[in-house]
């Protein structure tokens, strides 16, 4: 470690990605880990972040105040809820440090302030932050953009761990919104979430999804174009949480000399167009 590594700060630090990232960021260079954020009342406070995330002791004892965890540090990761990632933005923006925000579930009125927060903090927010879904999301709009709507059907189908609470998933609904970029569409004006009792026939041109939960399943995803005698499909499997935690530890290395402002994976991967 060296003294300009960049100082990160894990919020959420006791759940599934925070611990993740807790141990992604030991092993990553060019990053430490700074302070670790539980909520007020957490059994967890005041236990040592490593110890908590199977990396060891690190002397990074959990904290329930985000203000200071902020003062002097150079970054935020956030896998938390909506409501605590809409607060942290606020403080990080006051802080004016990068925030990197994998919450899902997030309502209109959430993304308008992380906008706000924008003008001071540098943000980057994505619903998936593995390099192969955004890749995924690449080729979604490709396909979407290739293949008439008046002969192929979109459907999004996915499958997540019991213990999910919001659906579609994050990336279901970044890989809709490719494919509907794709068909130069608002998803919000064509989307069909919820398939229940006499629906009719398929509404053409509409994107369906389709929601599985169950298990310990990390993240599956499709995404299907159905035509006439045939079908493609394009697919995603996440088997590791690795593999977000790396994209939101890259996605924070990447921000920290950028500008204030809104920024997505596409821009960190170099994918956008
Ligand atoms: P989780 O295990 O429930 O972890 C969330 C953690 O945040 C919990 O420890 C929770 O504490 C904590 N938390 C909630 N509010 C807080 C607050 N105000 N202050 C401090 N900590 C707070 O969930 P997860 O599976 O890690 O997923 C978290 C989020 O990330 C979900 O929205 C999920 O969909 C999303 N996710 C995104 C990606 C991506 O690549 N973008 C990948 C995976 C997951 P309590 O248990 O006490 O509430």
């Amino acid at each position: 470690m060296s003294e300009h590594d960049m100082k990160l700060v894990v919020v959420g630090a006791a759940g599934r990605m925070g611990q993740t990232l807790i141990r992604i960021i030991q092993e990553t260079k060019g990053a430490k880990l700074h302070a670790a954020v539980e909520r007020e009342g957490s059994p967890f406070i005041g236990k040592d972040a490593g110890e908590l995330a199977g990396a060891g002791f690190i002397g990074v004892p959990v904290t329930a105040d985000p203000l200071e965890a902020f003062l002097h540090a150079d970054g935020v990761l956030d896998f938390t809820s909506p409501a605590a990632s809409v607060n942290f933005a606020g403080l990080a923006a006051q802080a004016r440090i990068v925030h990197v925000i994998g919450t899902t579930g997030c309502a209109q009125a959430d993304e308008d302030k992380f906008q706000a927060a924008a003008r001071h903090a540098r943000i980057v927010k994505s619903g998936n932050m593995s390099l192969g879904v955004n890749l995924l999301g690449v080729l979604t709009e490709q396909a979407a953009r290739a293949l008439p709507a008046a002969g192929w059907d979109i459907e999004v189908l996915e499958m997540h761990h019991k213990h999910k609470v919001d659906a579609p998933s994050g990336t279901a609904l970044l890989l809709g919104e490719a494919a509907a970029k794709g068909r130069g569409i608002a998803l919000k004006d064509h989307s069909v979430c919820v398939r229940d009792g006499h629906t009719g026939p398929r509404e053409a041109g509409s994107i369906g999804f389709a929601t599985l939960r169950g298990g310990s399943v990390i993240g599956e995803h499709s995404v299907l174009f159905a035509g006439e005698g045939e079908i493609v499909t394009l697919s995603h499997s996440a088997g590791d949480r690795s593999i977000f935690a790396r994209g939101a530890v890259a996605a924070a290395l990447w921000a920290h000399p950028q500008k204030p402002g809104f920024y997505t994976m596409l821009d960190v991967l170099g994918l956008n167009s």
